[in-house]
């Protein structure tokens, strides 16, 4: 066994570790990034963020996605084998693959393979995947960022072919006639909608009432309005209570007795921090009741050399967030003074229609009791979305009905994810509605909607106070 120093050995090459291993080493630090994996980049580019959006792209690129609205009846779905979604994910898992190497060289971090365990609060111990010892590594800072992997029950009986997660999804061999969506989250919710786009019969069931409940409701009507019409079915209020496979279809039976039979079924309920094989309890620090490893702001764990950050630590569970918490732990573990983590940060859900939302819902407004007002801009109403063949979608901004701050944005229909943006931006500034009257956008474009929504919004503000 080969025994190593380093100021800091990060544990985990996904986001999370990444930007907390570049921004120690841009800062002088001697470091150790240990990555079970054979490859760097976690399960962000293998299994999580990456694939999906690839397959995300490549089913609307493939299937002529917009041209279902000028072609109307005469729109027939070309067909699209997984060998060649398959082919386009994996060039871009390559290339991106190739730029994390590339940027664990150009900044001289060592990268080594293998699963990393707490020895002592000093040092950890990598073994390979028959548990022999290969390095003794100790360091003044560890910045464990494993993440997580999806939740698999032992009752459900994974087979990699029928009955599958998020990540033996990305390796069935043909486009199925049917699927199961088990779960309306955001990983259930987003695949649902690539397959329904690929001609899919998918029925996604969750026990909750909606799918993804936490969406602003008008913007949830929107998406479930959305999906219909692209044929997905969502049964709610349902719970699975047995998952079988028999000649290779995939059977589920509810607790109200109901049944429901596919060729595919999908297991989306949940994720499971990456804790166990790192042995932490050994050393003072105790995973939460769900299995995620408790922090204070500055990601401290409870052993203060040992910070945790990522998906390890749980929700928002995003690579954007994880990706800034390393880097906020990497800062304060090199002894500088860091900002706390944004209180305001986008999230993107990338359904077909997608969906981006940064700031408070109207939810959250009335609880804490704000004079609020709404602007809206319907998809319709943007010139953009008629060329771009796409008018499904809305961009809805809430304001002080007084002051006129900005409060929240949300945001649904083609590049939402990128159109939040410009309404974090404002938040972050503390600008107000007629900011976005007062200024000129180019046309045509999504990001018009913010103009047409403020004016929307300032009209209600005059008309009632004219009354
Ligand atoms: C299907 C899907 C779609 C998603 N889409 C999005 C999206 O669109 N946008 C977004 O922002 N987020 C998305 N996410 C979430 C995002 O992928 C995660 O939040 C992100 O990967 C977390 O980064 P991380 O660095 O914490 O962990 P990971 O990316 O999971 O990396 C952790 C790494 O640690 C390694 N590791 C684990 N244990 C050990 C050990 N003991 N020793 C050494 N190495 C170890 C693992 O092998 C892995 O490489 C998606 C997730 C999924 C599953």
């Amino acid at each position: 066994m080969e025994e190593m120093q380093a100021d800091i050995v990060v544990i985990g090459s996904g986001p999370a570790g990444q930007k907390a291993a570049i921004q120690a080493r841009k800062l002088g630090k001697k470091e150790i990034v240990v990555e079970k994996d054979f490859r760097p980049g976690g399960g962000c580019l293998y299994s999580g963020t990456i694939p999906s959006k690839s397959f995300r792209e490549a089913v609307v690129d493939m299937t002529r996605f917009y041209d279902r609205h000028f072609a109307g009846k005469n729109y027939t779905l070309p067909a699209v084998s997984m060998d060649d979604l398959t082919k386009r994910i994996n060039s871009v898992i390559e290339e991106e693959k190739n730029i994390i190497s590339r940027q664990f060289q150009k900044n001289d971090i060592t990268l080594l393979q293998g699963s990393a365990r707490f020895e002592n609060q000093h040092t950890v111990i990598l073994v390979d995947a028959d548990y022999r010892l290969k390095y003794q590594l100790k360091a003044e800072t560890f910045i464990i960022a494993t993440g997580s992997n999806p939740r698999n029950p032992v009752d459900v009986p994974f087979d990699r072919e029928t009955i599958l997660d998020s990540t033996t999804l990305l390796s069935i061999r043909k486009v199925p006639k049917s699927m199961i969506v088990l779960g309306g989250g955001v990983i259930g919710s987003e695949y649902a909608s690539f397959f329904a786009a690929l001609g899919t019969e998918v029925s996604v069931i969750d026990k909750r009432e909606h799918m993804l409940p936490m969406l602003d409701d008008e913007i949830g009507i929107q998406l479930q309005t959305a999906l219909t019409s692209i044929g997905l079915k969502f049964f709610g209020k349902k719970e699975p209570i047995k998952i079988t496979k028999q000649n290779g279809i995939a059977h589920v039976e509810f607790k109200d007795g109901q049944t429901l039979s596919a060729e595919v079924l999908l297991y989306a309920l949940g994720r499971t921090a990456n804790v166990d094989a790192l042995h932490i309890t050994n050393i003072g620090i105790q995973p939460d009741q769900k299995g995620y490893i408790p922090v204070n702001a500055l990601f401290q764990t409870a052993v203060p050399h040992i910070y945790a950050v990522g998906d390890v630590i749980g929700g928002p569970c995003l690579a954007s967030t994880s990706m800034e918490q390393g880097r906020l732990a990497a800062l304060h573990a090199c002894g500088l003074r860091t900002h706390f983590f944004p209180a305001f940060y986008p999230v993107g859900i990338y359904t077909i229609p997608e969906i981006s939302s940064c700031g408070y819902n109207e939810e959250e407004l009335k609880s804490m009791g704000y004079h609020y007002e709404v602007g809206r801009a319907h998809y319709y109403e943007i010139a953009r979305s008629h060329i771009a063949g796409s008018n499904t979608g809305l961009l809805k901004i809430l304001f002080h009905a007084e002051t006129l701050e900005i409060l929240g944005v949300h945001c649904i229909g083609r590049n939402a994810t990128e159109v939040v943006h410009i309404g974090q931006m404002a938040i972050s500034f503390h600008a107000h509605i007629d900011f976005f009257v007062d200024h000129v956008f180019n046309y045509p474009t999504y990001a018009e909607g913010y103009r047409i929504a403020a004016l929307n919004g300032i009209n209600k503000i005059k008309a009632k106070r004219s009354l």
